[in-house]
């Protein structure tokens, strides 16, 4: 009760302060010296990841970085688990619950633009192709701000009343084929041992106003399964087509039948489903109609209750369409991320807790998205919040922001305060110093 006494006094007089007030106030004297120390030292180790980014499952020196600081912080150190992910365990002073703390570390096969004196020059090999690499996602500032975090909490350990597990996770930016993503790969290698979390925390960088973090409640970002489509004619001369079967009308047919299920078939409110064709290959002569097409697409959608039902639209559509022109087509639809959802009483737990170090005003709601995070899997093992803080400098709008794996996405690096501030609120809620 006193407790929230002095949060809702402090946040009634942070309401009404400039932003560097509101946010000075958010933690006791000695937590505020230590981010105050931590915050240069932040934005160093988000340069030197930006401008040495690694791809999925090849964070080798980032790997290297964070348990090398990690262990500088004496924490207990494991690495190797799900090949480059990194854990460390902080034991507070006194006993209370466990919590965890990810950050996923990962760039994507991107060449970056603009004039960054640290921008990314490396260069790697993805899918057999010579491609540029860039922390075009942020991963970069979210594996800097989980530094920082750990830097912060340890110099407090005596206080803490509890256990504070540091996930760095590889591979957030999708699974190898055939293989697992970093979440559900660190979920099978025993990422915790055997502790036992009661709930983990991540963020995410966000292409909107800077000082602000975004916690939604409930599906907030969508499920995504990849849908491979081969449709079957039967192959003939392009001047008689009813000597055949033409897959390549068939195949239009179906891509346009397909937007009738989110459009049509599903409940556009409490199922938000979108499906896209992104690879249609057919034929290779002008007046040949030939044997099959392929197609390749992504489904995404938010609730996963309705995930079974949408895809027996998807494989009804297709085989019907094609069988009504005679022709067959086989639909494979393979998971790659459920949605991730937060679940709302830890939700607004959470919310709470940064709302009274950041001021209400700077904790906002929003709009589920369509994007997904493999963040999902560990919120199927246990309660998780997973929020976005923005990133976009003053006066650039989320509409002008260059978005996430756009060449030239841009992180406004003061907002990583923000983003660190709320980390270390949701930590403290839970195993912070206790009155
Ligand atoms: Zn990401
Ligand atoms: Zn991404």
């Amino acid at each position: 009760m006193k407790r929230f006494v002095i949060g809702a006094i402090a946040a009634s007089v942070l309401l009404a302060a400039p932003a560097q007030a509101q946010t000075a106030q958010g933690f006791s004297p000695e937590i505020e010296a230590s981010i105050a120390q931590t915050l240069p030292r932040m934005i160093t180790w988000r340069r030197d990841l930006h401008q040495n980014p690694e791809l999925s499952y090849e964070e080798v020196r980032t790997a290297r970085v964070v348990a090398a600081h990690l262990r500088s912080l004496r924490m207990e150190v494991r690495t190797g688990i799900a090949q480059t992910g990194v854990v460390g365990i902080l034991r507070g002073g006194r006993p209370g619950p466990v919590i965890a703390l990810r950050a996923d570390m990962d760039a994507l096969p991107v060449t970056e633009e603009g004039d960054l004196p640290f921008r990314s020059r490396a260069r790697g090999t993805y899918n057999g192709q010579d491609v540029g690499i860039m922390h075009a996602c942020g991963h970069d500032t979210h594996v800097a701000i989980l530094m920082a975090a750990a830097s912060v909490l340890a110099a407090r350990r005596e206080e803490l009343a509890g256990t504070i597990i540091f996930v760095f996770q590889p591979s957030e930016e999708g699974a190898p084929p055939g293989g697992l993503g970093g979440a559900r790969r660190m979920l099978a290698e025993n990422v915790f041992g055997d502790l036992e979390p009661e709930a983990i925390f991540g963020l995410h960088a966000w292409p909107t106003e800077s000082g602000t973090i975004m916690m939604i409640p409930g599906p907030m970002m969508a499920g995504s399964d990849r849908l491979d489509i081969t449709v079957t004619g039967s192959q003939t001369h392009g001047a008689q087509p009813h000597a055949g079967i033409d897959p390549i009308v068939v195949s239009a047919q179906i891509i346009n039948a397909l937007q009738t299920i989110p459009s049509r078939q599903m409940n556009a409110v409490s199922s938000p489903v979108i499906v896209t064709v992104g690879m249609i290959q057919g034929g290779v002569r002008y007046n040949i109609i030939p044997q099959t097409v392929q197609m390749q697409g992504t489904v995404r959608y938010l609730n996963p209750e309705t995930r079974e039902d949408l895809y027996n639209r998807i494989r009804r559509t297709v085989t019907e369409v094609a069988a009504a022109s005679g022709a067959t087509a086989e639909v494979t639809i393979t998971e790659n991320a459920i949605p991730t959802v937060n679940p709302p009483e830890h939700l607004e737990r959470a919310r709470a807790a940064a709302a009274r170090a950041l001021g209400a005003d700077a904790v906002r709601s929003g709009y589920p998205v369509m994007p997904a995070e493999d963040f999902a899997y560990f919120q199927r093992e246990l309660p998780g919040v997973f929020f976005f803080y923005g990133v976009n400098p003053p006066g650039v709008s989320q509409a002008d922001a260059a978005p996430n794996h756009n060449p030239r996405f841009f992180v406004h690096e003061p907002a990583m305060e923000t983003g660190l501030r709320a980390m270390l609120a949701v930590a403290l809620d839970r195993v912070g110093p206790q009155p």
